[in-house]
């Protein structure tokens, strides 16, 4: 299975943030939405950072509340590993057990078009094993 294959099914949606927002518009952002990382970006859709759960909890039990006030830019990881559509479900998952980080936006042509988290990923590995698993019962049943 393709990384375009599982944009198709699960949407292209990333939510985002710029490098002059605060910390504590992110931590808004990431609980009325619901996702545990947004992508730092510029008008141009390009990526500029990532900035996850865990990098809020890092900021808040090395710095206290008064970091909420910072700046994104500040604490976000700049070096972002990204895959392309055409990537498979494999390459995806050894990259996030490689970097050991549970989210990778999807980029084309330098730009953003959708994020891939572990969760999505878990989700169609059990299915394509429950399909397996499936059809070896009937192949055996029938044989
Ligand atoms: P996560 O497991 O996604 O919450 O992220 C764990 C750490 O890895 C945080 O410091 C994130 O900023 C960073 N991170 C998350 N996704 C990526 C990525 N695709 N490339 C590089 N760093 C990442």
């Amino acid at each position: 299975m393709t990384v375009a294959r599982i944009l198709d099914d699960k949407g292209r949606e990333v939510f985002t943030t710029q490098p002059h927002r605060t910390l504590k518009e992110v931590v808004e952002l990431l609980a009325s939405k619901g996702v545990g990382a947004v992508v730092v970006s510029d008008a141009s859709q390009s990526v500029l950072g990532i900035l996850s759960e865990r990098d809020v909890v890092r900021v808040l039990g090395r710095h206290g509340a008064s970091a909420l006030e910072d700046p994104v830019s500040r604490h976000m990881t700049p070096k972002v590993i990204t895959v392309t559509r055409d990537d498979t479900i494999e390459h995806v998952m050894q990259t996030m057990t490689e970097g050991r980080f549970r989210h990778v936006p999807v980029v084309e042509d330098g730009r953003l078009i959708g994020i891939i988290s572990i969760g999505d990923v878990v989700k169609r590995h059990v299915n394509a094993l429950d399909s397996e698993r499936q059809a070896l019962r009937e192949y055996i049943a029938t044989a």
